[in-house]
């Protein structure tokens, strides 16, 4: 008896997170939060203007008077939150017009909205349950976090390479049984390299084995063909069984959802259970949403949006640095984590916040600085980016 006490109060069965942040600090892989005033193109971060080129706020639309507009409306006509789940009271006429609009501009028979993209691809990845994912090597998070908890199999094939993929699915094919269920998953627009999957080629490689497409357009979503992604511009709407996004970025609320057949979406109500067992997404988040969309199909936030791309594509690389990828996200690569770090902190001491991107997000020896442009950055603030980016990279002979 007084042994047993004895080793019970020498046993530590608790957590040491100080020794954990305290390697974090150590190794400079600490991450802490910022907060600015608000999340317009131009703000106050540390008590000083700032140009933000670091936000997934695409369009500008979250500071937009009418998107803010209808956020307040929905609040104030239908709640401001839902107060359960869409299966048992939180299912609104606000919920079902959205999911209308989205479904019109994915050109699919019904869209399902979900509490956050994050929510939207675990929750689906899961429900189908699929006995082999082909997957992506540099896919999202959330998707990898999907495969994990769909308890797959998972084949990583060599970012946006189909002849990869194909490789891959020649070789699981040699001993698959007849009825296995197969899930080709990609990001459309991956974020940290500014690329766009070879989706016209995964499709043929899918429908030659049978298999079913699952892509996640959270960085495409609103900015392509009338407000679509990738897949309505490159016409491939019908040969994608599972279109997934976020309103979180361009469309500037929160929230995920699910493009597809009616089965697909009548399946999800009731087998994902990110879905099921989840309160419905607050109106305000949908009303703000369906507003961004109308402006985002409009066109012209989408064309300012590329205008500014463009310029800063062609500024950047005519004072010889090199910008990855070929969408509205512009990785500058610079190799070296201490060269991207020092610019980093030379860009913020010129008022241009942009983000460096180093190892463990991406390989060694690619370390980059993200810019993410705005429609809303003015000719003035491109201008500044440019300058300080020039000025910068001299003076550290990056240039
Ligand atoms: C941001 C992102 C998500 C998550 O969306 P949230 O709505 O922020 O949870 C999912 N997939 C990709 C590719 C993303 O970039």
């Amino acid at each position: 008896m007084d042994s047993d006490t004895t080793e019970t109060s020498t046993r530590d069965h608790g957590f040491d997170l100080e020794a954990d942040l305290e390697t974090r600090e150590r190794y400079g892989l600490r991450r802490t939060l910022e907060p600015a005033a608000d999340v317009s193109a131009r703000t106050r971060i540390d008590s000083r203007e700032r140009y933000v080129f670091a936000a997934n706020n695409y369009l500008g639309l979250a500071t937009d008077p009418r998107v803010q507009r209808a956020a307040s409306e929905a609040a104030r006509a239908v709640g401001t939150g839902s107060g359960a789940s869409r299966l048992i009271t939180g299912d609104t006429e606000l919920h079902r017009e959205l999911e209308d609009d989205l479904a019109a501009v994915k050109h699919t028979d019904r869209t399902l909205l979900f509490s956050s993209g994050y929510a939207a691809n675990v929750g689906t990845i899961a429900a189908l349950d699929p006995d082999v994912i082909f997957s992506d090597e540099l896919n999202h998070a959330s998707i990898i976090d999907g495969c994990r908890l769909a308890a797959a199999e998972t084949v990583v094939y060599d970012h946006c390479d189909a002849a990869s993929l194909a490789v891959k699915l020649r070789s699981r094919s040699m001993d698959a049984a007849d009825d296995e269920r197969w899930l080709i998953v990609t990001d459309t627009v991956f974020s940290m390299d500014g690329d766009v999957a070879p989706l016209a080629a995964i499709c043929d490689l899918a429908a030659q084995y049978g298999a079913w497409t699952l892509v996640d357009e959270a960085h495409a979503t609103g900015l392509y063909e009338d407000g679509g992604g990738i897949v309505q511009r490159d016409g491939l709407s019908d040969s994608i069984d599972v279109q997934v996004g976020t309103l979180s970025k361009a469309l500037a609320s929160q929230g995920g959802y699910v493009a597809g057949s009616d089965t697909l979406v009548e399946y999800l109500v009731n087998e994902a259970r990110s879905f099921v067992f989840s309160t419905g997404l607050a109106p305000p988040a949908v009303g703000a949403s369906r507003t961004a969309l109308q402006i985002a199909r409009d066109g012209a936030r989408r064309a300012s949006l590329w205008e500014n791309v463009e310029t800063l594509r062609e500024g950047l690389d005519s004072v010889g640095y090199r910008v990855l990828g070929e969408t509205n996200v512009l990785p500058v690569l610079l190799g070296e984590r201490v060269d991207a770090i020092e610019l980093d902190r030379r860009l913020r001491e010129q008022d241009i916040v942009a983000p460096v991107i180093r190892p463990p997000t991406v390989p060694d020896g690619t370390s980059r600085i993200r810019v993410a442009p705005m429609a809303t950055h003015s000719d003035a603030a491109i201008e500044r980016c440019l300058s300080a980016f020039e000025t910068a990279g001299r003076d550290l002979g990056l240039i």
